[in-house]
């Protein structure tokens, strides 16, 4: 097959298997395949069964010199799974430290004896999935690092053993959680601004000292304290500069590319990438048709992600306020999103929002908050809908729920004043009020306008000659095709 691929660098990618961090390193990806590398993109068998589920049968193959290879997660498969539903994170997370650097190394070594692949010249990683730190310097090869969140949970996490070394965590019991401990200032990191324990990547919330994924995000910090890779942000420096300046003198390698859907978007040729999705649910395409028959900016579109689950009280809540707001919304309900079950909706509820209102299980979300009849945007504050909303020049309302989107919701609503945080409680009243805020009011014109400036401010970083571009390629000449 190929004297053409085997001149190619060759990197092998792998991200940690859950859907917000296969897109970031996905993008990636896509970026090093433009720029003259071979990828394999790896990964758990798991997830790449969904991919092919949800994109179809050969929607892998397309792309020359652009492979998927897999590697089993260690978990046991779920009983009568039907592909939707996300796996146990903190099981994935345990299992990724005790099972993955094996199987990943047996099969570098296979592509390295493979006639019809080139041989690999690197690794590119997502950070949290520190084994192959491991992996690179058993090879002798490169290994690139990105973090998936905002540089902000990254600085979180490099500091969360202070917490420990300090008796804040573990927590002494759970009515830590409620009694107005989480209120305590945080003072001493530099470049966080006015940060409470709540505000904290809430890994730091339990009352376990062998908490699983505290115990992961630790790891992963003390490798990265030790060895100082070189790590790319999905950030740039106007939207988190103090943040990036306290990074670098822990992490002296540290380069921002974001925010990476607007680099891929600016990159030449991305469009023939297009067929190559890596969404783990199957599209409903049809809210796009949909858009099409509503006014500019009109629409508010909700969505909480690929993890975030609720209680159908707060889902009723939900319904409730967009119902009542009168305006209209696309809303986005997993299978899974509802604890405990499937969601059913009142015929009255349905009657009450007609046409004003469409209900899907999962959209090609860059392409909806691109729509120019999205004025707004519910969000669960996950860092990739975070930066999309930021792209697209959309402002928020912020229901964070667990990990980086507490983190994300602060900055969002505080520093940046993009978005409207919104109690976890919040009744239908308090949600048509905001809902109205933000798609009518004064403070919602204010956040659109600052929303606008930051996508402009961000896509000077990613048009050509821009930092982030300037920072990829430096990168991948230094580090990527650096000669050993
Ligand atoms: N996403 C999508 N369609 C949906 C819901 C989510 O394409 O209906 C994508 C979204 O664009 C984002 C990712 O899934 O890239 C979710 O990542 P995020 O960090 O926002 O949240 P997480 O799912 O990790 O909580």
């Amino acid at each position: 097959m190929g004297n053409f691929s085997n001149t190619k660098p060759h990197a092998v990618m792998i991200a940690y298997p859950a859907q917000g961090h296969i897109n970031p390193v996905f993008q990636l990806a896509k970026l090093l395949h433009l720029k003259g590398f071979y990828i394999t993109f790896v990964n758990t068998e798991y997830n790449h069964k969904r991919l092919l589920k949800s994109r179809g049968p050969n929607a892998l193959d397309g792309i020359p010199d652009f492979k998927f290879e897999t590697i089993p997660d260690g978990l046991t498969p779920v009983e009568g799974d039907t592909g939707d539903v996300m796996q146990d994170v903190p099981s994935l997370s345990k299992s990724i430290r005790d099972n993955f650097l094996q199987p990943y190394c047996e099969l570098i070594d296979r592509l390295n004896h493979s006639h019809n692949v080139p041989p690999v010249t690197c690794l590119v990683s997502d950070c949290c999935m520190s084994f192959t730190i491991q992996a690179a310097e058993k090879f002798g090869l490169p290994n690139l690092l990105l973090f998936p969140a905002s540089a902000c949970s990254l600085l979180n996490i490099l500091h969360f053993r202070s917490f420990v070394e300090k008796g804040i965590i573990p927590l002494k019991d759970e009515s830590y959680l409620s009694n107005g401990y989480l209120e305590t200032k945080v003072e001493w990191i530099p470049g966080l601004k006015n940060f409470r324990l709540k505000d904290i990547v809430d890994f730091i919330r339990t009352t376990n000292p062998k908490d699983i994924m505290l115990e992961f995000f630790i790891e992963v910090a003390d490798r990265l304290h030790r060895d100082s890779p070189v790590v790319l942000l999905n950030s740039f420096n106007e939207l988190e500069s103090d943040v990036i300046n306290a990074l670098s003198s822990i992490i002296p390698s540290i380069y921002p590319i974001g925010l990476l859907p607007s680099l891929l978007n600016q990159t030449p040729h991305s469009h023939h990438l297009e067929s190559l999705g890596s969404n783990l649910w199957i599209e409903d395409t049809k809210c796009l048709e949909w858009l099409e028959s509503k006014e500019p900016e009109s629409v508010i579109y909700v969505n909480f992600g690929s993890i975030t689950v609720m209680t159908p009280e707060q889902l009723l809540e939900f319904a409730w306020g967009l119902a009542d707001s009168k305006k209209s919304f696309l809303w986005i309900i997993r299978p899974d999103l509802v604890i405990g079950g499937s969601v059913v909706l009142s015929s009255e509820f349905v009657n009450e929002i007609s046409d004003r209102g469409l209900i899907a299980s999962w959209c090609p979300q860059e392409k909806v908050l691109n729509h120019p009849s999205v004025g707004g945007f519910l969000t669960h504050c996950g860092w990739n809908s975070t930066t999309e909303s930021i792209c697209a020049g959309v402002p928020m309302l912020c229901w964070p729920f667990f990990a980086d989107q507490p983190t994300n919701c602060r900055v969002i609503c505080n520093e940046w004043e993009i978005g409207i945080e919104i109690d976890t409680n919040a009744k239908r009243e308090e949600l048509k009020k905001v809902i109205n805020e933000l798609m009518a009011g004064e403070k919602g014109k204010k956040m659109r306008q600052k929303v606008k400036e930051l996508k402009k401010k961000g896509e000077e970083n990613t048009s050509h000659g821009g930092y982030s571009h300037v920072n990829l390629d430096k990168v991948i000449k230094e580090v990527l095709l650096k000669e050993n």
